[in-house]
């Protein structure tokens, strides 16, 4: 959801990376190509902070009992697709990302969120729509400003975010006296793109989306069921020789499944017909899951273990973001 890194000290530069994301849905293929890959990549170079944004999912109804079951399932598997050299955190045990949101909601104006896209496109105007989902930005930027990054690179969907956590931060700055480093908006190196399946035009997601699920692949699927989603995959009429090619404006759904194989390990040589492609596909995908599958059985065979690593990475959190906190408070006068 949010990336940012910071330039610890000029010698060293060291980078700090922090993201967070959602537990919203089980997490998918599309999620391991497109973020925890890139994630697990960072750590060689980064000192990592990755989180899941649990206090995020209640902006929306909400079930308790699915969300506890999102979030360890979600806990686990960052731990088996290998961020275990990372800070791991649920964002609601530490505390500091709740209180410093509060204080930025103190600074944000109703102007401002008012202008947020998700709240005009989902709940302005909706007498039932959750108080959260107006104030998220002000959490999402304390998410941010909390870890006192330099950049934060962000994709198109987020730039209003960041944009808006930089004006809050420049205002507290301006207002209260230099508390918060304000971030510069990079641009990330673009990373895999997974669109659905059953709906090759939209991006493969943790909610289903239009095809409600049957064209998402999700990183604990079984074989037979990465099988039966991949053989359903749209495709096309065309049966002539060339068929099986990238051309992602009029082949939307075999371009998402070339570049699946691709970035799954695979490779489209000798493959000439759709049920070929499809085939060498699950196969693919098949072989990147089986080992993710394989530790996530592991881990949750120790769930004691996958409590303690998040334990130490919220209390490593909270003694790195406190003193922020701490410098906030006093400037309010607190
Ligand atoms: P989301 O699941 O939409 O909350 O996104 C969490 C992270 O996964 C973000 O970094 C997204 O860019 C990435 N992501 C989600 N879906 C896809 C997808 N289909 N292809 C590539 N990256 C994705």
């Amino acid at each position: 959801m949010t990336t940012t890194s910071l330039a610890r000290t000029p010698l060293a530069r060291t980078t700090r990376r922090l993201s967070l994301l959602k537990p919203t849905g089980h997490l998918t293929l599309g999620n391991l190509l497109g973020a925890l890959r890139p994630m697990a990549a960072a750590q060689q170079e980064a000192d990592c902070f990755y989180g899941i944004a649990d206090l995020h999912s209640l902006t929306v109804p909400h079930d308790p009992a699915r969300l506890r079951v999102l979030v360890r399932e979600q806990a686990t598997l960052l731990l088996a697709v290998g961020l275990d050299a990372s800070t791991l955190f649920v964002q609601s045990r530490v505390p500091t990302h709740a209180q410093l949101g509060y204080l930025l909601e103190c600074v944000a104006t109703t102007g401002e969120l008012n202008r947020m896209i998700q709240f005009k496109e989902k709940g302005r105007g909706v007498a039932s729509t959750r108080v959260s989902l107006y104030t998220y930005p002000a959490l999402m930027a304390a998410d941010i400003l909390l870890y006192r990054p330099t950049q934060v690179p962000v994709g198109d969907d987020q730039r209003q975010h960041v944009e808006l956590t930089r004006d809050l931060a420049m205002r507290f700055n301006t207002t209260y006296g230099h508390v918060f480093t304000v971030p510069e908006i990079t641009v990330p190196p673009s990373g895999a793109r997974v669109m659905d399946l059953a709906d090759p035009t939209s991006k493969m997601g943790k909610t289903g989306g239009r095809s409600d699920g049957a064209g998402v692949i999700h990183l604990l699927d079984s074989p037979d069921v990465v099988g039966r989603k991949v053989a359903r995959a749209v495709t096309d009429s065309d049966t002539g020789p060339s068929s099986v090619r990238v051309d992602r404006g009029r082949k939307p759904g075999v371009t998402n499944l070339l570049e699946i194989l691709a970035v799954c390990g695979g490779s489209p040589d000798g493959v000439t017909t759709y049920g070929a492609l499809k085939k060498a596909v699950t196969d693919a995908a098949v072989a990147t899951l089986e080992p993710i599958q394989a530790s996530y059985a592991d881990l949750a065979a120790d769930p004691a273990h996958v409590s303690s690593v998040f334990a130490a990475g919220a209390e490593r959190c909270v003694s790195v973001t406190t003193p922020v906190l701490a410098a906030a408070q006093a400037a309010m006068g607190l």
